[in-house]
């Protein structure tokens, strides 16, 4: 056996043992505030091979702008919305094509006899992969198992209140303050469709239930 400081490192994600592999942020950067000194909480970083992070990236930055357009603001939302989203925007036809992406997601409904646009990211693919690759990413950095296939994630929003007490039974958790809380939990044996279970809650607000399952797609959906 190799020592350890010559074992080659796989990607997280797929698996896969190639050179350049590099680091990921398992919750994407754009989340973040761009003052790094704002937070002393380490962030969740794995090995990732080029090909993997390189598909993720555009999506990841559609996925930050549709969490910050999805529910009433606050003051992350704000600052994120003013440092990072608008600036985007100014980034000639790729920050306008951004736009455009998030204006097609927004909704007509009525409020108090006021029309308002509404923003559902469950409603979105590419929102959605996004959240399967953090919690395949999670899935690895807390040990559960690693390159988890995304034919295996499920992902939805949260609708339900999240039962008293189940936050405090997940052996797994992780938060950033004003940017995300993670909570997971593992399943043993005795339990023959799922190998784990995660929420995240970004910015305070909005809430996401995933399920991973043993073998092909999560069947035990609510
Ligand atoms: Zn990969």
């Amino acid at each position: 056996m190799q020592a350890s400081s010559d074992q080659q490192v796989g990607c997280a994600y797929c698996g896969s043992f190639v050179d350049g592999i590099t680091k990921d942020h398992v919750f994407p950067k754009c989340l973040f505030p761009s003052e790094p000194a704002s937070s002393r909480t380490q962030r969740i970083t794995l090995p990732c091979c080029v090909a993997c992070n390189r598909d993720i990236s555009l999506d990841e930055e559609h996925f930050c702008k549709v969490l910050l357009c999805a529910g009433s603001p606050n003051d992350a939302v704000m600052d994120r919305w003013k440092s990072k989203a608008l600036r985007s925007f100014d980034r000639g036809s790729h920050g306008m094509r951004q736009a455009k992406d998030l204006l097609d997601m927004m909704r007509p409904v009525t409020v108090d006899d006021r029309e308002r646009h509404l923003i559902y990211p469950a409603k979105e693919e590419r929102v959605l992969r996004v959240l399967r690759k953090i919690i395949r990413g999670l899935s690895h950095h807390f040990d559960v198992e690693t390159a988890v296939p995304e034919s295996r994630v499920w992902v939805d929003v949260l609708r339900p209140q999240i039962p008293d007490g189940l936050l405090d039974a997940c052996g797994f958790q992780h938060r950033h303050a004003g940017v995300y809380e993670c909570f997971g939990h593992a399943f043993g044996a005795e339990e023959p469709e799922l190998t784990s279970l995660w929420l995240m809650l970004f910015y305070d607000r909005t809430p996401f239930v995933g399920l991973v399952s043993r073998c092909g797609v999560p069947t035990l959906v609510p």
